[in-house]
């Protein structure tokens, strides 16, 4: 397998090209998986619509895609974890292994991190090389889809363990797949009231499947009126925020109670316009920000999450493409109305 069908960003332009590229060389630590599914991320339509966000951090030309699985194909001399024929989930952070962070347990908030298709090449391809560290290996039985999603999952399980959820008042901002994945961990995790909110009412309706008691469209109902009422006028013990809109920021912190947590992952891009004053200071608010998943314990959250069908984790993808349909996906994935939208090569 020298050369294999990818996925490539080739040219500052809107789009994508599936072409044949070289393989990339595997180093002595290194495997090279056969690629079983991949899912389109936000960083991912990023690319494709070539923003702001993609041109600062994208060498062209580039493979790119990160939230796969695949079967272990080949192993270096030196790999010691998996081994040929494993199935294996990726993770898309790859950690230097020696800075301050990697050498006290925070390897997914790397110093010097790089990030798969987007940094080095990706997993919109037949195969991939990556190195040994970021494969979890999973249950040989796992379905392409859920594998090909446990990433972005985890970033939801992640921010849903940020916060002491437990017989708690929750409110999570943003139904997307990694909304969702939170409000099912939350839920497992024993809140009191959840309480979800998003502008889709198709969201607004999984997010209700996925253990919301209450489900709310800011366009058309006052959230923070409605949360101080289900909460004796205290507003909510934890808001999680997952849709990155500046409004939805500023709600959170206008919702959350004195001395009530804020976890956010969703990402604006532009200034919020927060009140630190009234809306964290004199509330004494704990804040979290929270990106990726913890290098390993997420993913073993996931992975007992999954094993319980304490999420329905197959559920929050909604559309499956052959790679060659890239354009239809993509589109679908920009429509903001779908679930997780998974590729097989
Ligand atoms: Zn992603
Ligand atoms: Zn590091």
């Amino acid at each position: 397998m020298e050369r294999v069908k990818a996925l490539v960003k080739p040219a500052p332009a809107v789009g994508a090209e599936l072409t044949t590229v070289p393989l990339g060389k595997m180093g002595p630590t290194d495997i090279t998986v056969k690629v079983k599914a991949a899912a389109i991320c936000g960083t991912d339509i990023h690319i494709y619509n070539w923003t702001p966000y993609a041109q600062a951090r994208l060498k062209l030309p580039m493979v790119f895609g990160h939230e796969f699985c695949g079967e272990v194909v080949a192993a270096g001399s030196n790999v010691t974890k998996v081994k040929v024929g494993d199935m294996i989930a990726g993770e898309t952070h790859i950690p230097c292994g020696n800075c301050f962070l990697c050498n006290t347990g925070l390897e997914h908030i790397c110093q010097d991190m790089k990030i798969l298709g987007v940094h080095v090449p990706g997993a919109f391809a037949e195969a991939i090389v990556i190195p040994e560290v970021i494969a979890w290996q999973i249950p040989a039985d796992t379905p392409p889809t859920v594998g090909a999603v446990m990433e972005p999952v985890g970033v939801g399980v992640h921010a849903a363990y940020a916060a002491d959820v437990r017989g708690s008042t929750v409110l999570v901002t943003g139904c997307g797949p990694i909304g969702l994945s939170t409000i099912g961990a939350v839920k497992s995790c024993g809140a009191a009231l959840l309480i979800a909110t998003d502008v889709s009412e198709q969201r607004l309706n999984m997010a209700k499947k996925y253990g919301a008691d209450i489900v709310l469209n800011p366009l058309s109902t006052d959230v923070e009126a409605k949360c101080k009422e289900l909460t004796n006028g205290l507003g909510m013990d934890v808001c999680i925020e997952g849709s990155g809109a500046p409004s939805a920021i500023r709600q959170v912190f206008a919702c959350v109670r004195r001395a009530g947590e804020v976890v956010l992952f969703g990402l604006p891009d532009t200034d919020v316009g927060l009140d630190l004053v009234d809306g964290v200071i004199y509330k004494e608010l704990t804040i979290k920000g929270i990106t990726g998943r913890e290098m390993w314990r997420t993913w073993y959250r996931v992975e007992d999450i999954i094993k319980r069908s304490a999420v329905d984790v197959k559920g929050i993808v909604t559309h499956e493409f052959p790679m060659s349909d890239f354009d239809e996906a993509f589109k679908v994935a920009k429509s903001g109305k779908a679930g997780k939208v998974v590729m097989y090569p």
